[in-house]
């Protein structure tokens, strides 16, 4: 292990403090100075998870974790190995915050208010000997003679630092990297993920608050697929197979713009022949009911309604009455249902960009830079980003407590 003795910790969110952390459990002896640009630290622990900040998910096996990384996933598989789900449980439930898992996964504290893991965090901090140093934006740094030197916006710091650890989040905007591209580092230029669709032009949003348990999502052309629970917004779509599509197709979506055409199977069966056959085996069961009333598949009544008027099937129709023809089209549009997206919309429980530093630049054992000597990475500042449900916060604790380890 390197012996370090001053170390820089830069920024003050949840990879900075598990980073600063992890520095004071593996150097006890280093002084460990946290920088932090504003008046507070760990804002967005604050408002995470609607206040309630989902810490990670509980997904225990390492390659059904990795999935949820459309960036970064396959990278990280043996850092998780070192520190991941359970180690992120066990580390608070150590330390006295309590944790919950609900039926989808999310992992949160059982106070269900995200101040519970500031407390435990700024506490360990302090416990640690860890110095906060508020408002210092760290601009750039130089290294000379073995060692780093930081600057602000109006001053050079004299103190010199064996090793520093940038955790000083994403950035909307590739300007937001100069200064570590400035150091020889590779970025990729970020752009949003997690949002919601835009549809102004469909009038499926006169659906709003209607939610699909599991639809299937599919953006046309480029080969992304997802599944799980669909909410109709007055502005279009959300939900978690809406995110999770968003995610995997955030570059993509960005190219375009985000005018696209997304696909939607509202049953999750896809045989549109089959489809045909549950439709005619309805026909037979209820032959004088009203196509309307009477449902084939389990869909809220207000969507079924929507997608017969959708469908051309008048809405006085019975069962009986169903041509074959007119039972294939809705067979269709069942399972290949769709919506013009045009532009989207901040999904303000969890967002993040993709991009940043690129993952090629470090050593992932050590979270090294490999060019720059003394200069480790965590945090969202990488080329990593997961899937809404604790997994963005959990790439957070797995690189911090790597970094920390300064080997
Ligand atoms: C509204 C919202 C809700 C979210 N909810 C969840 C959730 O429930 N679960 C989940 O897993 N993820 C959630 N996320 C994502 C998660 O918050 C981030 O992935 C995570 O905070 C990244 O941590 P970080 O420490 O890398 O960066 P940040 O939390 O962004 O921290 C970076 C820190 O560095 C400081 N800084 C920046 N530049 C400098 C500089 N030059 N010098 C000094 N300091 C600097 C910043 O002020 C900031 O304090 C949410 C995100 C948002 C926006």
């Amino acid at each position: 292990m390197k012996e370090v003795k001053h170390v820089a910790v830069l920024g003050g969110g949840a990879a900075g403090f598990f980073a600063a952390l992890s520095a004071k459990a593996h150097h006890p002896q280093a002084v460990v100075t946290l920088f932090e640009k504003t008046s507070k630290v760990l804002a967005k622990v604050k408002v995470s998870g609607g206040g309630r900040c989902n810490v990670t998910n509980a997904t225990a096996d390492i390659d059904t974790l990795c999935s949820a990384y459309p960036r970064g996933g396959k990278q990280l598989r043996n850092s998780f190995y070192r520190f991941n789900t359970s180690d992120t449980q066990e580390w608070f439930e150590s330390r006295g915050v309590m944790l919950k898992t609900e039926s989808d996964g999310r992992v949160f504290p059982i106070s269900n208010d995200s101040q519970t893991i500031i407390d435990c965090l700024l506490n360990e901090a302090q416990a640690a000997g860890v110095h906060i140093s508020y408002q210092v934006a760290i601009k750039s740094m130089y290294f000379k003679k073995n060692s780093w030197y930081l600057s602000c916006v109006n001053n050079d710091l004299s103190q010199s630092f064996d090793a520093v650890i940038v955790a000083t989040g994403g950035s909307p905007k590739s300007s937001g990297f100069d200064w570590l591209e400035a150091l020889g580092h590779v970025i990729v230029p970020p752009v949003p993920s997690l949002f919601t669709f835009n549809m102004p032009n469909e009038s499926i949003t006169r659906l709003s608050g209607v939610v699909v348990e599991q639809a299937q999502v599919i953006i046309k052309g480029h080969g992304i697929e997802t599944s799980g629970p669909l909410l109709i917004t007055h502005w279009g779509m959300s939900g978690p197979a809406i995110l999770k599509a968003s995610a995997f197709g955030a570059r993509i979506l960005s190219s375009s713009k985000y005018n696209f055409e997304t696909q939607i199977n509202w049953v999750g069966e896809r045989n549109t022949e089959l489809l045909f056959q549950q439709l005619e085996q309805c026909a037979a069961a209820y032959p004088q009911k009203l196509i309307g009333n009477q449902k084939a598949f389990p869909l809220p009544t207000r969507l079924w309604q929507f997608l017969i008027e959708k469908s051309g099937i008048p809405s006085d129709k019975k069962w009986i009455e169903l041509g074959k023809k007119q039972a294939r089209q809705f067979a269709e549009l069942l399972s290949n249902d769709v919506y013009a997206v045009s532009g989207k919309t901040t999904f303000k429980e969890e967002f993040v960009t993709c991009g940043g530093l690129a993952l090629s630049n470090i050593n992932l054992k050590t979270m090294e830079s490999k060019s720059n000597p003394g200069l480790y990475f965590a945090g969202e500042v990488l080329d990593i980003d997961a899937i809404t449900g604790g997994y963005n916060f959990q790439a957070a604790w797995t690189t911090g407590f790597l970094a920390g380890q300064l080997t």
